[in-house]
């Protein structure tokens, strides 16, 4: 057997390649996926490099078990993309690639199911028309058989479905979900001529599509196509300068809530596809809420993109093999427009030519847990790696990407007026709780007087409001009146939250549940009282506050189930709900049309944190809900409740100033000495007890005193977290720190050796850039 070895990643944290043998006639090649033994269990890992020579004994060697040929391999850039982020995030290779991969890939007994060519059906022109007709009105599932493939049909207009590549399919595994018997039924339609059955390779890389005539722009093509509003002049100039970029040009898109930054992200794609239509773009959102908004505009504009799967999305809410699909499609060039949450800026696009990144300043797009990166800031180094343009948008840009268009690295495009015609931005007007109960007008549970008058009044118009608080459950702790108990998790430092409708008590922080007791445990006192408000209490106060109103809570609760999210979001869209109440969910990028009240409750709390962040993040909230407001023409309107409305932060909000904000922020920051004018990164220990995760941390530090890039990096001393205990692990933390990027870095690598040396803590992690110190 004439045999070469690879250097194979794994999803390990000893950060090396594994060596293997392999048979020379399976053809290695790099970006290839290999099944591999790995002690005593196989493992996928992706082949890095094919050589002639392995410094391994030849005893200790083992061979490849098998290589997946029908995966087109993962290209070169793809490879530098993993292995930067491995580099900067300070893990292994393996631990940035194998994870990046859907799970399906990962597993080697699913190769052969996945690559099978997908057999897909779609409706010819005949079965278009006489289908309906053919069904009986009582067949229900048949109905939802014929419907999915409906929607999966090409665009009216487009050519038969036969000899055009303009629609989707329905795929077969999908159908039979759909209904039993699907097989049969479509066999039947099949004779009938009214489907057509296709089969599409699905791992292999597609051709580029042909230079199809796109003239004077894809979307303009389409005839189905919903009309485009006429661009403002801001929106064409933004547009104009994104089309324009040949390069890597980083661009932040800087646009008033309302501004249709989403039609400068549809026309710079449509322009991007009318230059190039071969190309493919990436849009990540913040939430997986969003994307299904974003994908109707998307599938509607990019009808006549062409390919089977022209629009893609994905998110960690799919399931395995529809994620695993989605991911090959773009990995072989056959998605056009990938749409995703954070994670997908690690899929694999031979093609990429354009990235947005819309919400930029969004906190969700850094990864909390495992590989803990931030995908906008890899997004920008995929756009310098491929010389291609980079969009952030934001009505809030973080403080990091602001500072780099102030020093001219980022090139700053403007939107500074709402793109509806007349509509402005909303008044803002800051209730002063103080004030209101000197003059004896107090709350009812929680709501001002001017606010209870503001929803009164909207809902004799046939108005929406929306309700803002960010805290869910009923009440954020369970109080005894005469001992001064108070409801705490037994398992974390933390205080349990009262779940009403669940009648519960629940921990946020490690899921612990109990009832909720009928007497104080402490003391008998059977007059126990919920302290405070969540969104739960709202909802039943507002129920009271305003007769007739139809009150609807969104939050991470009353979303619990897959899908119902977008069921309560349409029926906000629908206008079945006068008073919408919730979290930051219902703060974020939503178009609501007929909203023209906002309120806020409770935001006082976040300024007086020790978090430095606190006051960027709560701005940015509070622009973003605001934002909400008068968006179709309707005079808008925002009431912020709060004992301080003299504080600069409301003061800038009222006057709808980010730029003020965001310039006495940064010179707050640079006096401070705090990001983004230095680098940090966080050591993080946990342990059965709080000084075994200081002791850790100690020792950690003290192995710095032998690294020299660390010279020029300063050590902060060992602190516990602020909710110290979390299902009975004690957790603690250590700030590393720097005014050079590069002597951090160096730190952090030279410091790994040392820490995974080290004994005494469960588990500890380095964070580069972390968000919540
Ligand atoms: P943003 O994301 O900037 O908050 P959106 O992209 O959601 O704003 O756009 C806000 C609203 O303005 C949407 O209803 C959109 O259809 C509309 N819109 C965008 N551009 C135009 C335009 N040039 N003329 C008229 N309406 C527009
Ligand atoms: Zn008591
Ligand atoms: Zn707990």
């Amino acid at each position: 057997m004439s045999g070469v070895f690879v250097r194979v990643a794994l999803d390990h944290p000893v950060p090396t390649l594994f060596d293997y043998r392999c048979d020379a006639a399976l053809a290695p090649v790099p970006g290839m996926l290999a099944c591999v033994p790995f002690g005593k269990r196989r493992a996928v890992g992706v082949i890095c490099e094919v050589t002639t020579h392995s410094d391994v004994p030849n005893e200790r060697l083992r061979g490849v078990e098998a290589l997946c040929a029908a995966c087109e391999p993962l290209s070169e850039e793809w490879l530098a993309l993993v292995k930067f982020a491995g580099d900067y995030y300070q893990r292994s290779l393996g631990e940035v690639a194998l994870p990046a991969l859907p799970q399906a890939l990962r597993d080697p007994e699913r190769w052969p199911r996945l690559f099978a060519p997908q057999e897909r059906y779609r409706l010819t022109a005949t079965g278009r028309t006489a289908l309906p007709e053919a069904l009986p009105a009582r067949a229900s599932a048949l109905r939802r058989l014929a419907a999915a493939l409906a929607a999966s049909d090409a665009p009216p207009g487009a050519d038969d479905p036969a000899g055009a590549d303009g629609s989707c399919g329905l795929d077969a595994a999908d159908a039979r979900a759909l209904h039993p018997k699907a097989s049969a039924t479509l066999a039947a339609w099949q004779d009938a001529g009214w489907v057509v059955l296709e089969r599409v390779a699905v791992g292999a890389a597609s051709p580029a599509p042909g230079p199809v005539p796109l003239t004077p722009g894809i979307a303009a093509e389409a005839s189905a196509a919903p009309e485009r509003p006429t661009l403002t002049a801001e929106q064409a100039q933004a547009v104009e300068a994104i089309a324009a970029a040949r390069d890597f040009v980083p661009f932040l898109l800087h646009g008033v809530t309302g501004s249709g930054k989403t039609e400068v992200y549809l026309h710079a794609l449509d322009a991007l596809f009318t230059a190039r239509p071969d190309a493919q773009a990436l849009v990540l959102v913040p939430e997986i809420n969003l994307t299904p908004q974003f994908e109707a505009v998307f599938r509607a504009r990019f009808a006549a993109l062409g390919g089977d799967t022209p629009i893609v999305t994905l998110h960690s809410g799919m399931a395995d093999g529809e994620r695993a699909r989605a991911w090959l499609a773009a990995h072989t060039g056959r998605a056009r427009i990938v749409l995703g949450t954070r994670l997908a800026v690690l899929a694999s696009l031979p093609r990429l030519a354009l990235v947005i990144v819309d919400e930029e300043h969004d906190p969700a797009y850094k990864q909390q847990e495992g590989l803990r990166y931030s995908a906008r800031d890899l997004a920008i180094w995929r756009g310098k790696q491929l010389g291609i343009p980079v969009v952030l948008g934001s009505a809030t840009p973080s403080l990091e990407s602001w500072w780099q268009a102030e020093q001219g690295r980022y090139r700053r495009l403007t939107l500074a007026r709402r793109a509806v015609a007349d509509a402005a931005l909303p008044t803002v007007r800051l209730v002063d709780l103080e004030d209101e109960r000197r003059r004896g007008r107090s709350s009812v549970d929680g709501i001002s007087g001017p606010l209870a008058s503001a929803l009164k009044a909207r809902l004799e118009r046939g108005e929406q409001s929306l309700v803002f608080l960010n805290r869910r459950g009923y009440a954020p702790v369970l109080s005894c009146d005469s001992c001064g108990w108070l409801a705490g998790c037994p398992r974390c430092t933390a205080y349990v939250v009262l779940h009403k409708p669940e009648r519960a008590l629940r921990c946020h922080h490690c899921g612990w549940e109990a009832r909720i007791p009928r007497s104080c445990p402490d003391c008998g006192n059977v007059d126990i009282a919920p302290l405070g408000r969540g969104t739960q209490r709202v909802e039943e106060t507002l129920a009271e506050l305003v007769p007739g109103a139809r009150v609807l809570r969104i939050d991470a609760d009353s979303t619990r189930r897959k899908g119902s999210a977008e069921a309560l979001f349409s029926d906000v869209h629908a206008g079945e709900v006068d008073i919408l109440v919730g979290t930051q969910m219902i703060a974020k990028g939503h178009d609501f049309q007929r909203v023209s009240l906002v309120g806020v409750l409770n935001a006082d709390t976040a300024l007086f944190s020790h978090d430095f962040r606190a006051g960027e993040r709560l701005f940015a909230q509070l622009m973003q809900v605001s934002g909400r407001a008068g968006r179709a023409g309707l005079p808008g309107e925002v009431l912020v409740q709060t004992r301080y409305p003299r504080h600069a932060l409301y003061q800038a909000l009222a006057r709808h100033d980010y730029v003020g904000f965001a310039e006495a922020t940064l010179a707050e920051r640079r006096d401070a000495h705090l990001p983004p004018f230095v680098y940090q990164a966080l050591l993080r220990a946990e342990a059965r007890t709080l000084e075994g995760a200081l002791g850790f941390l100690a020792q950690g530090a003290a192995a710095l005193a032998g690294i020299e890039a660390a010279a020029r990096v300063t050590v902060y001393d060992a602190v516990p977290m602020t909710i110290v205990k979390v299902a009975n692990v004690h957790r603690a933390q250590l700030l590393v720190e720097s005014a050079s990027r590069a002597a951090l870095l160096a730190t952090l690598r030279a410091w790994q050796p040392s820490l995974r040396a080290l004994k005494g803590a469960l588990r500890w992690s380095l964070e580069v850039d972390p968000l919540d110190i």
